[in-house]
């Protein structure tokens, strides 16, 4: 079984979803863990399950579109637990707007790419620098299988964020691959969080995406934090610069089971 025995590690959006159950997740198998978030109250009750488990574990805030506070957070990490070996760049948005490239402000692009694109870049441009002053470590970006495939339901800005989260996640890898650094990137299928449920808000629209879905259910926050406990952990010890699809075969299919 993977262990995170004596690791440290800091997972943005560890209030909601796939960053919460990571946190817990990590912190059961031995990480500390620095949960990040901008909504504090939602990290402070990750922190106190975590610590109510026998656990460690800190909240801190931080928004990952300001260099401010990943730089911050970073150090908030490294004051906390002493080092930083795992980074989960893991908060992202997808905005109600978000739509074709005729109906998608400018706004709504910017601020989908300064939090799901920059937040990682800042995350990795602070994080990369701590985690080789550790010794090494693995660094996990969140991107989506939306950068996989297209879909006639648009989100411009978000797919376009995630596809740049790819990009990044491979060069990163290719840069840090002799520094003991690997960087991975996870891209979830269609997962039953607050994110994915509020844009799905009917069942009409749930069951148009649960058609495309080989397994015919949405994805589990805690099966993606499985498998970013994999690619933090040493079982991962020979992969960087992939694109982790965890997504029920939704990216295989061509027709789905009756
Ligand atoms: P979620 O909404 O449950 O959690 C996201 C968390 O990120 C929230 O706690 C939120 O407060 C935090 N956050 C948002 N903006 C932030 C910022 N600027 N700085 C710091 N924290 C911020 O969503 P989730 O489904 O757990 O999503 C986690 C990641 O997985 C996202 O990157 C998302 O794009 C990606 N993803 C989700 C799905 C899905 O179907 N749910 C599919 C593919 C990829």
């Amino acid at each position: 079984m993977p262990s995170l025995k004596d690791k440290v590690a800091l997972i943005t959006g560890a209030a909601s979803g796939i960053g919460r159950e990571s946190a817990l997740l990590f912190a059961e198998k031995g990480a500390s863990v620095l949960c990040v978030d901008v909504q504090m109250e939602g990290a402070e009750h990750t922190v106190r399950d975590i610590k109510s488990s026998g656990g460690k574990a800190a909240a801190c805030r931080a928004d990952v579109a300001s260099a401010k506070d990943c730089e911050a957070m970073v150090a908030a990490a490294e004051r906390e637990f002493g080092k930083l070996q795992i980074l989960f760049n893991n908060a992202g948005i997808m905005h109600s707007d978000d739509d074709t490239s005729q109906n998608t402000s400018e706004e709504v692009w910017d601020l989908t790419m300064r939090i799901n694109l920059k937040g990682v870049f800042l995350g990795c441009k602070y994080g990369i620098p701590a985690i080789k002053r550790a010794g090494g470590g693995s660094v996990i970006n969140t991107a989506s299988f939306v950068a996989h495939l297209g879909a006639a339901t648009p989100q411009v800005a978000y797919t376009a964020s995630k596809g740049g989260v790819l990009a990044l996640t491979r060069e990163l890898a290719v840069i840090h691959a002799r520094e003991n650094i690997r960087v991975n990137a996870l891209s979830p299928g269609p997962i039953r969080t607050e994110l994915l449920m509020k844009f799905l808000n009917t069942d009409a629209k749930k069951q148009r995406r649960l058609v495309h879905i080989p397994m015919g259910r949405f994805g589990e926050a805690r099966e993606m934090a499985q498998a970013a406990l994999f690619l933090a952990s040493d079982m991962s010890s020979y992969m960087t610069g992939a694109e982790f699809l965890v997504d029920g075969g939704i990216t295989a299919a061509y027709v789905t089971p009756e």
